[in-house]
């Protein structure tokens, strides 16, 4: 397909690696002090891996994988309230495929699933819909989760589900937004963080402009990047480009996709159906001001929340991680995933304990595919 091909070209490849040496060179970074570039967004990791583009550019190019897999950063404390849900009788729990296998303190969805509970994957929040319609006799709740990407395809189903009247539909909103992590780590003063890639699909909704912060008040650059190999080089290229001219602007290399104003009407819909919760807890993060949304008032009948009781309508239980695991540290780029101890020992693919093993934006299922699982196995 030429549209795809020419964002997989060698020879553009080619070209963009020797200018990121020299723009590398010029700043002066080695392999002893690297330029560290974040990219936020799970899915810009596993591209990385993909391509190889770790292996391509220079080792005084460090990437630093950032906490943008939203599976990666649920707590487990909400994977058990989905299990705890789902578990009650008469309940239909609808999700995507990638939370299946998220672990919980007892168990996850897909072990739930074959104890009998009725688990079921869907593509979209509108199957949960249909769903609803199908079974007037069964509550079905849909597992509302991740960034500004999905959002506002659950808020349009809730607008539905209001529109008809679909009172055995709710939506267990787990639904968070980029830029408050971001902060949070901009304000660690252990993080060593020169500039960032930032999420294509994410500011295909929401734009450019909820970025100006990192420019404006820490003075780092973040260039907006496309999924494909030659949009990574090139996003890294602009980063160290404004690193080198002392630059620190929002960029957007992504611009086919992503207006700088993001999409009015997923706007709208996000509006219309959410509002911030004073607080809500990431994995690796802890509670974090702002960075969640809940259902507003107005769709309350469709808040699975307050349906059954459950998690913030009720208050927090706060769950401890599993002895060993280091998805926090992983997740905010303090460490890379092989050097967590439970990598390949007490963590793989098939008995994972933390989620970013299972999810298809993990960080740590990402070095397991493309090179980790041999090394690990070495
Ligand atoms: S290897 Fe497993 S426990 Fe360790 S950071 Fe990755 S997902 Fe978490």
């Amino acid at each position: 397909m030429k549209y795809v091909d020419e964002f997989r070209d060698p020879k553009a490849a080619k070209v963009l690696v020797k200018a990121i040496a020299e723009k590398v060179d010029a700043i002066g970074a080695t392999v002893e002090k690297p330029v560290h570039i974040m990219e936020i967004c799970g899915g810009h990791t596993h591209a990385i891996f993909r391509y190889g583009l770790d292996k391509l550019t220079p080792p005084g190019l460090e990437f630093i994988h950032g906490p943008g897999c939203p599976v990666c950063v649920l707590p487990m404390s909400r994977v058990d309230e989905c299990i705890e849900i789902a578990e009650r009788p008469g309940v239909i729990f609808t999700t995507f495929g990638d939370a299946m296998r998220v672990p919980g303190t007892r168990k996850s969805l897909i072990q739930a699933k074959a104890d009998g509970a009725d688990i079921r994957m869907v593509y979209s929040p509108l199957d949960a819909l249909e769903l609803a319609r199908r079974n007037p006799d069964n509550e079905v709740v849909f597992f509302g989760l991740g960034f500004e990407t999905t959002t506002p395809s659950t808020a349009l189903a809730i607008q539905q589900a209001a529109r008809e009247n679909l009172s055995n539909f709710s939506v267990f909103c787990n639904h968070i937004t980029v830029p408050p992590p971001i902060k949070v780590l901009l304000d660690d003063p252990h993080m060593v963080l020169d500039g960032f890639v930032g999420p294509g699909h994410v500011s295909m909704v929401i734009g450019t402009r909820p970025y100006d912060f990192i420019a404006r008040d820490y003075g780092k650059p973040i260039v907006v990047a496309g999924f494909e190999p030659i949009d990574l080089l090139q996003s890294v290229l602009m980063v160290l480009t404004q690193i080198a001219e002392g630059r620190a602007e929002v960029e957007n290399q992504y611009a086919r996709i992503v207006p700088d104003g993001g999409n009015p009407v997923s706007i709208a819909a996000i509006e219309d159906v959410y509002q911030p919760r004073p607080t809500f807890e990431w994995r690796g993060l802890g509670e974090i001001d702002a960075s969640g949304l809940r259902i507003r008032d107005k769709y309350k009948d469709f808040d699975a929340e307050e349906k059954f009781g459950i998690g913030y309508a009720t208050g927090r239980r706060v769950v401890e991680e599993p002895e060993g695991c280091a998805c926090g540290e992983v997740m905010t780029g303090r460490i890379k995933p092989m050097q967590c101890p439970q990598f390949g020992k007490g963590c793989t693919p098939d008995i994972p304990l933390g989620a970013l093993m299972v999810s298809s934006e993990g960080a740590c299922a990402a070095y397991w595919q493309y090179g980790g699982a041999r090394q690990a196995a070495e």
